[in-house]
């Protein structure tokens, strides 16, 4: 991508952030993006940045680490021969998709002496390109999920099929706020279900609508990434 003056940037940030509840928290998705337009999106107070690959997130920590209060978000497919290096940098990882993983994570935290906040991926529709527990699946994991005393364990995270209809993304996200809720209602030693991480730029106003809590924000802020 090319780099646009910083002013266009504050503008989409501005402008988006004043459409949103107070109470969403907007990412920044800057996978792609170099650092110095995220210096730009930090000095328009964006303090939350989400990243997709491990290599790419620890080359930029080393080149803004000036900027000592970003909270890092992974948000992309975690394989679990990176779960360590994850924990070393992200504070946030919306990506846990499986037990294995999330067993994993809960183990290698406990002599990294981290508690990392982490949302469970779900996939509200069958989706072959996506990772993700089914609900039936979930349910049927979450009392084990619920000894994992080392996760913080916050919400759910979702990304609904390509190429769905409005209506249809608007049922997705509705449907995983439902699912929230029903978790929430149980008692759990471990788990919390305050938070929905769901939309994207395409989709973000429908997410927000049915109650998301923080989106994920790359392409309406920086524009295009390349391929
Ligand atoms: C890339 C990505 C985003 C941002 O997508 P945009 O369409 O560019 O806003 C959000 N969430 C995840 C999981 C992503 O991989």
């Amino acid at each position: 991508m090319t780099l646009s003056h910083p002013s266009i940037y504050r503008d989409r940030i501005a402008t988006i952030q004043q459409g949103l509840p107070p109470a969403v928290k907007l990412i920044a998705v800057t996978k792609q993006v170099p650092v110095a337009a995220m210096r730009v999106a930090y000095a328009a107070g964006v303090r939350d940045f989400g990243e997709s690959r491990i290599q790419e997130a620890e080359a930029k920590q080393a080149e803004l680490q000036d900027l000592p209060d970003i909270t890092w978000h992974l948000i992309g497919r975690l394989q679990s021969n990176k779960a360590q290096k994850a924990l070393e940098l992200f504070q946030w990882i919306h990506s846990v998709d499986c037990l294995k993983l999330a067993q994993r994570l809960d183990r290698l935290a406990e002599p990294l002496l981290v508690k990392p906040q982490v949302c469970l991926q779900v996939k509200l529709l069958p989706d072959p390109n996506k990772t993700g527990w089914t609900v039936d699946e979930l349910w049927s994991d979450l009392p084990q999920l619920d000894l994992y005393h080392n996760l913080k364990i916050q919400g759910l995270m979702t990304i609904p099929p390509l190429g769905l209809s409005e209506s249809d993304t608007l049922t997705v996200f509705q449907q995983t706020q439902e699912l929230a809720e029903k978790i929430r209602q149980q008692s759990w030693a471990n788990i919390q279900m305050a938070q929905l991480s769901m939309g994207m730029s395409n989709d973000y106003r429908l997410a927000v609508q049915a109650g998301a809590t923080m989106i994920r924000l790359g392409t309406i802020l920086f524009g295009e990434r390349g391929i």
